[in-house]
């Protein structure tokens, strides 16, 4: 269901900047926690986009890493593969910022 609102909101934003031309490509950055989400949002685009001029666009998925706060020394950073700690102090209470969304990165229109 959250992905069904979602892709509606990336289709609205698609759109908004495709000038009324027809959208080929759809340009998306999602964290490294949405593996179920890329065939979800396919599925809706699909769904959502029929009739408008982003029927039948390339749907792009680049991962992104996850953005880390530390609630031991403050800091912030991006978590690599196989790290669950502080890269500064090595706490393992951290907080995770962002790397659960999609967003749109970019279109290509016709
Ligand atoms: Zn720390």
């Amino acid at each position: 269901m959250h992905e069904f609102s979602l892709t509606q909101n990336l289709l609205d934003i698609a759109l908004k900047n495709a000038d009324s031309r027809r959208i080929v490509n759809v340009n998306l950055l999602i964290g490294p926690f949405s593996d179920e989400r890329e065939e979800s949002i396919r599925f809706y685009w699909r769904d959502l986009a029929r009739g408008t001029l982003g029927e039948g666009a390339e749907l792009h998925f680049q991962r992104v890493q996850a953005e880390m706060k530390c609630l031991e020394c403050g800091a912030t950073f991006n978590l690599e593969d196989n790290g669950s700690l502080c890269i500064y102090c090595q706490s393992n209470r951290l907080q995770l910022l962002s790397g659960d969304e999609v967003r749109l990165a970019s279109i290509d229109v016709e």
